[in-house]
Order: C-alpha cells, then structure tokens, then sequence
C-alpha cells in the first residue's frame, strides 16, 4: 500500500527509519533500491530530472568551480549551468566525443545526447580528474551502466525511459561513492528537492516492466530508423542502434519538418520521449541554432510497428 504519510512516530522516544518525509520515505526507498540494483550503485530520487542537475551541481560544486558539460547534451542542462553562472558557477561546453577540457572541476557528458544522438568518449571523460556525470536518460541501465564503466554519476529525467508511460515527473542521481550518496541526500534533505511518494509508487510499478519496454523500443524504433533512412523525403536518420529516441532531418527545410509534425496521427505532436506511445517534434522550436530547422525528434514506442510507419509515410507525403 502506498503510504503518503509526511510524519512516523519515533520509535522508544527516537526518530526511526522515517520520521518526516523529506528526509525520506517508504515508497522512495523502495523505488531508488530497485533503480540502485539496476545500476549498480545507490540512487537518489528528485522531483525531476532538472531538480536532479541542479542537486548535485548545488551539492558538489561552489562559486569558481568549473563544470564541463557536452555541447549537445539536452538543452535545458546547458541552459540551468548558465542560470547558475550567477551563483558564481562557470560552464564550458566541449565536444564529447572527444576528451574534456583541463580546467573541469566536474564533467558532464550524455548518452545518447537528445535529439543529436552522440555517444560520449566515456574512457577520455573518466580519464579526467574530476568526477564525472553521466545522463544516461535515453541509455537507461538496460543499455549502459555508467558506474560500471568507472563514472561517479549516472542522472536520469526519469520522467522518460524509466517512468515510461508519460504519468510521472521525476529524476534520480545513482552514486558510485557512499560519501557522495551521503552528501546528496544530506544536500536534498536540507534543500527540500524532493520526490513525493505518488511518483516514487509510480516509478516502482515502472521498473518492473523496463527491460521489457526497452527491447520493444529498440525492436520498433531500429526498423523505423531503417524505413526512415530509405525514405525519398528525409535527409538523414540518426539512431545509436538501441532504445527509443532517435531524429531525423527531413527535405525541404523547417516549413516541411513542421508540415510533417502537423500531419501525424496516431504519432502525436508532443514533446518529452519515453513513454509507450510514440511522439514526435520539431526541435527547433525550443532550440533554435543548436539543431537543424528541419530536425524532427521521433520517441518511438511500444506500438504496432506498422502502425506507426503507416501514420509516419502519411505525415511524410505531407
Ligand atoms: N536529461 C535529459 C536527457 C532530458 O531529455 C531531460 C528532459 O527532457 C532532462 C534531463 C530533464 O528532465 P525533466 O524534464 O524530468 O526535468
């Protein structure tokens, strides 16, 4: 049963395991062991994954401290870093397929970016001194373990992949370090960044299904990557290989990429990614000049596969 309770009386005149929900509770111990058995390490959950960025870049850095962060990563991480610029933070963007900069105190890479779909240089970025993130958002820990791959960090917007079904707003940080979980959650106890026990509930009931989901997505979305790249009317298709998230760049420019958002059907004009219906956008409207005007950000889901191409040939056809 999902307790929501924010008080647990103290057990012989003492504070128990709970106590006082923001410093934790039942249905958010439950979700963040079963993600910290997943990856490997002790997870944290946030109210979102931007609540998340902003815990651990708060928790761990300080005014003067550098963080290097991918150039193509999700656009609203580059964007918070430089909201915090004036808190005394400093932000570089690199490109990570290659090493980071020198002068990073914390590096932060994505894997795969969204919507550009590059693959960072984990083996340069974990050479780097300094700790390392990695968001591994649309990876999700059925494809990528960071912390296995000596990464201090994973951080998820669990509101995509591990929530899946578009009815939950979370995040979570996975520690490699006891002392960094500690920090953390002494950090998120004292901030009050933190999740309620309904989307925790949420992501519990999610988890159980995510290798499942994760094998659909990729079965759907790679015959889809390979329907789209045979395709008169797209210029280029750009997909790792697995998971869900993948774009394309359709001819003819951004009037045509919007004609084509517009005339889905079935695939709805919506933004996010991860759930198990499809969606698709246009990316330039929320970043213009970082992607292409005629990128189109496709989520695919766990639908019939044809169904999904046949809304896709039709919106194409325009
Ligand atoms: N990281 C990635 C890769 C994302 O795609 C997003 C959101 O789109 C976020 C972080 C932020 O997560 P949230 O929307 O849960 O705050």
């Amino acid at each position: 049963m999902l307790d929501r309770s924010t008080i647990w009386p103290y057990e012989d005149g003492e504070p128990g395991e709970f106590y006082y929900q923001r410093n934790g509770h039942p249905a958010g111990l439950a979700a963040e062991r079963a993600l910290g058995e997943l990856e490997g390490g002790d997870a944290l959950l946030f109210p979102s994954g931007s609540g998340a960025t902003t815990a651990l870049l708060l928790a761990f850095l300080e005014p003067g401290k550098t963080v290097a962060v991918a150039q193509d990563a999700y656009y609203g991480t580059p964007t918070l870093m430089r909201e915090l610029e004036r808190w005394g933070l400093r932000v570089v963007e690199f490109d990570q397929t290659g090493p980071p900069p020198q002068e990073a105190d914390l590096v932060w890479v994505e894997s795969p970016s969204n919507p550009l779909l590059t693959l960072p240089d984990l083996e340069a970025a974990v050479a780097h001194p300094a700790p390392v993130v990695v968001d591994s958002t649309a990876s999700t820990p059925v494809y990528l373990k960071p912390l296995e791959r000596g990464a201090d960090f994973a951080l998820h917007s669990a509101t995509k992949f591990l929530g899946g079904h578009d009815d939950v707003l979370l995040g979570a940080v996975v520690c490699a370090s006891e002392d960094d979980y500690e920090r953390l959650k002494e950090f998120r106890s004292r901030s009050g960044v933190v999740a309620a026990p309904d989307p925790a509930w949420l992501l519990a009931r999610s988890l159980e299904t995510l290798e499942l989901r994760m094998e659909r997505h990729t079965a759907n979305a790679t015959e889809i990557a390979r329907r789209l790249e045979a395709h008169p009317s797209v210029e280029c298709v750009r997909y790792p290989g697995f998971g869900g998230l993948m774009s394309f760049d359709v001819a003819g420019g951004g009037e045509a990429a919007r004609r084509v958002e517009t005339s889905a059907g079935r695939v709805k004009n919506a933004t996010s990614l991860g759930g198990t219906r499809s969606v698709l956008e246009t990316r330039a409207r929320w970043e213009a000049g970082r992607v292409p005007e005629n990128l189109v950000r496709l989520s695919v889901g766990l639908e019939d596969v044809d169904e999904i191409w046949a809304d896709l040939e039709h919106a194409l056809a325009g």
